[in-house]
């Protein structure tokens, strides 16, 4: 069959159509949540495979009002497309010139509002200086906390606005940021209500987690049943202020040596779980503490860090994969990157028991500034030898079910939101490769361009 190329809808904003085509590969990651083998499956269209980017089989990707309505062999989409009533001319055209296309990617993990920066830690540390040393100097997450306090909602939505703009840039669609530099119920809501803004506003999807379960302030640190206090505080204040808001979607918690005990954090998390929130748990960052034990027994969605989990904590998580709903585990290696850790999260261990991996920035202003997943993909493949499809499935199907959004955006499939990437790359392979490089051709959120490289 002879395709007729319709070039009438191109640079026409009014058409709610668009259609992708000359890609020289499309990772669809359709088919759900990968863990195990599947981790390293893209399921992806190869145009060589399919008689080249000319051929009326090489892979386009049709949306329609923000939707994804097609994806497959050109001709059988269009095909599909007027045999669904769809008008082919009322499609604008994308060429994505030879270069790979994904879904948009979704960022699961960053700490996305604050105020003030902390470029001394960097400093301290290659002193010698470490997190918890830091954190008892009055350093780290307090002095951010200090900051955010006396941050404006206006200084909070512009600082936001700031980088969602970087990580759209770098191809993220969705992102997930949790409050948790206030530590008292008015500054938490500012946090989260600004979020909340941030996504209604838009581009992006912005996800709200309360964190409030980040550090003990300053104000509890000073009475010696400070952390038990401020323990009794979170349930009994800051939560159903929170809860009230309707805001986030999740609870998260730090359960760490020298932070949060697990007996602790399960009371905050049973408490946020009967107000109907996901769980979420900062687990094991810097020494087994039992966090990914707490995320199995409490059926988590997400247990992120996992830097140094217990051998129990790895069996639980293990045990918890096979379910419908496992825990996903989600790394974030440019954090031990940025902490001088030579040794990153057990990433290999996690697929060969089939637990779900996933892969954040962790973007904050202590220990991971930067708002770079593509970044992170090469981190990941490079420090902990993921593949580049299984780096790819941890940024988009797996991070999306992560973030409770599996069923909304992460792959390319009919019914599903119109977020994808055009790529400066010719193949999976190519994105970790190019470590660093500015590779985000076209961002398309909901069928809309919303950024070109250099545009
Ligand atoms: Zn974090």
């Amino acid at each position: 069959m002879t395709l007729r190329l319709i070039e009438g809808g191109r640079g026409s904003s009014d058409a709610p159509g668009l259609l992708v085509h000359g890609a020289a590969q499309v990772a669809t990651m359709a088919g759900g949540i990968r863990r195990g083998a599947d981790q390293g499956d893209a399921a992806v269209l190869d145009a060589a495979a399919a008689g080249g980017m000319a051929s009326p089989d090489a892979p386009v990707v049709a949306c329609w009002d923000g939707r994804v309505v097609g994806v497959g062999p050109r001709d059988e989409v269009e095909r599909g497309l007027e045999a669904s009533g769809f008008s082919l001319s009322r499609f604008a055209r994308i060429d994505a010139d030879g270069g790979l296309v994904t879904p948009g990617l979704v960022d699961p993990h960053t700490h996305l509002l604050f105020a003030g920066t902390r470029e001394g830690e960097l400093v301290l540390r290659q002193q010698g200086a470490g997190y918890l040393d830091i954190l008892a100097a009055g350093g780290g997450i307090l002095s951010t906390v200090a900051a955010t306090r006396a941050a404006s909602e206006e200084q909070l939505a512009a600082h936001g606005r700031r980088w969602l703009d970087e990580m759209c840039a770098h191809g993220v669609t969705t992102v997930e940021a949790k409050s948790g530099y206030g530590l008292d119920l008015a500054t938490e809501l500012r946090l989260l209500e600004v979020a909340f803004q941030l996504g209604r506003e838009g581009p992006l999807d912005v996800v709200p987690t309360w964190l409030g379960m980040h550090a003990v302030p300053a104000e509890f640190r000073a009475r010696p049943d400070g952390s038990d206090a401020y323990v009794r505080h979170l349930v009994d204040e800051q939560l159903p202020g929170v809860a009230a808001q309707g805001r986030a979607r999740s609870a998260d918690a730090f359960c760490e040596q020298g932070v949060f005990t697990p007996d602790q954090c399960r009371r905050v998390l049973d408490a946020a779980a009967g107000y109907g929130m996901a769980i979420r748990i900062h687990a094991d960052e810097l020494a087994p503490s039992g966090g990914a034990e707490l995320a199995a027994e409490l059926g988590a969605r997400s247990a992120d860090h996992l830097h140094s989990p217990s051998e129990a904590g790895i069996a639980a998580l293990a045990a918890a994969a096979a379910s419908d709903s496992p825990v996903v585990a989600t790394l974030l290696p440019a954090t031990s990157w940025y902490l001088m850790e030579h040794e990153p999260a057990p990433a290999r261990r996690f697929i060969d028991a089939g637990v779900p991996v996933a892969l954040g920035t962790d973007f904050n202003p202590g220990t991971s500034p930067t708002p770079s997943l593509p970044l992170v993909v090469s981190l990941a493949c490079i420090g902990m030898r993921l593949s580049p499809a299984e780096a790819l499935a941890a940024v988009t199907i797996n991070a999306a079910q992560a973030v409770g959004m599996g069923e909304e955006v992460g792959s390319l499939e009919p019914g599903k939101a119109a977020d994808l990437v055009i790529w400066r790359a010719a193949s999976i392979e190519q994105l970790p490769y190019w470590a660093g490089a500015d590779l985000a051709e076209v961002v398309i959120k909901r069928g809309r361009v919303v950024h070109r490289r250099g545009g």
